[in-house]
């Protein structure tokens, strides 16, 4: 498979003269398998220019899988142009959010309602479905099997494995390493994390195997035990120990914070080499908009 990043930015679309290297669009990861199928995982402002480029190849047929709706992960899907073309098809997948009890169709929806949008959901000519994914289902998207596993983030956020042509691809969304909620001292600390423990090593399990791991590290570790724990999002280190832990040769960060400029992601990324053990199992990498992986 192929899988092409249309966009590595966390929070908000950041363009200008200062962020072209690694690129200031919002995230989107567009994958095709080598039978020709497409998957698209979220569908930030990158989705805008990859459904345009997909437009030499009508009727498209597509599976877009949300890691979870915050705005960052679907603010471009209203931008995106096959949606308004008849003949072609468009598959969502994601979770349901319990909280406000909305389906993926009801959050499109209301984000094309006229007072943000001039063309409301109803009126997209593309065949669309919506389906509510449950944690450990496997979809099938022609030659590719897609399952999602439950991370830690402020809503619910399925990381997603991609299976295709002998190779695993598996994108974090966005996703905090479990904090114990408890301080030390407290009756219940022991328990949690125990539960964090647990729930560390079915993540582990389930990504064992990758060939290739793209993982939201929106801060550096200073920043993020100085005043970012519990904002839902890693760091450097946690994401490459994550892909430590689970043996994975191959890890690309992503979500870079929208105020980060391309020579300070140069400056980090010299830095995390100059610290990186030679022994460590994982060549690491941050991911630039257009980066195409062969796998
Ligand atoms: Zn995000
Ligand atoms: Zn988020």
């Amino acid at each position: 498979m192929e899988i092409t990043f249309h966009g590595v930015r966390g929070s908000i679309p950041s363009p200008g003269p200062d962020t072209v290297r690694y690129g200031g669009n919002t995230t989107c990861v567009g994958i095709r398998t080598d039978a020709g199928d497409v998957i698209i995982l979220d569908g930030g402002s990158g989705i805008r220019q990859h459904g345009l480029d997909l437009l030499s190849e009508l009727p498209v047929h597509c599976s877009i899988f949300i890691t979870h709706t915050h705005w960052d992960h679907i603010q471009g899907l209203p931008f995106f142009t096959p949606l308004f073309i008849p003949g072609n098809k468009v598959d969502f997948y994601g979770a349901f959010d319990p909280v406000y009890m909305k389906d993926l169709k009801s959050i499109l929806s209301q984000q094309m309602e006229y007072c943000y949008f001039p063309v409301r959901e109803n009126e997209l000519k593309a065949d669309i479905s919506y389906n509510t994914l449950r944690e450990g289902q496997k979809i099938q998207v022609g030659s590719a099997t897609v399952s999602c596993i439950l991370l830690n983030h402020p809503v619910l956020n399925f990381g997603y494995l991609v299976e295709a042509d002998g190779k695993r691809f598996f994108f974090t969304g966005d996703n905090e390493p479990p904090v114990n909620i408890y301080p030390e001292d407290d009756e219940n600390y022991a328990e949690y994390q125990e539960l964090m423990q647990e729930r560390e090593k079915h993540v582990t399990n389930f990504i064992r195997g990758a060939d290739l791991i793209l993982a939201d590290a929106q801060y550096t570790e200073a920043e993020y035990f100085k005043d970012k724990v519990g904002w839902g999002h890693g760091y450097y280190q946690s994401c490459i120990a994550m892909a430590e832990r689970a043996e994975i040769p191959r890890l690309f960060i992503t979500h870079h914070d929208p105020t980060r400029t391309d020579d300070q992601l140069d400056a980090i990324f010299a830095d995390l080499q100059r610290d990186h053990s030679p022994d460590s199992s994982v060549e690491i990498a941050l991911a630039r908009e257009l980066t195409k992986i062969k796998l």
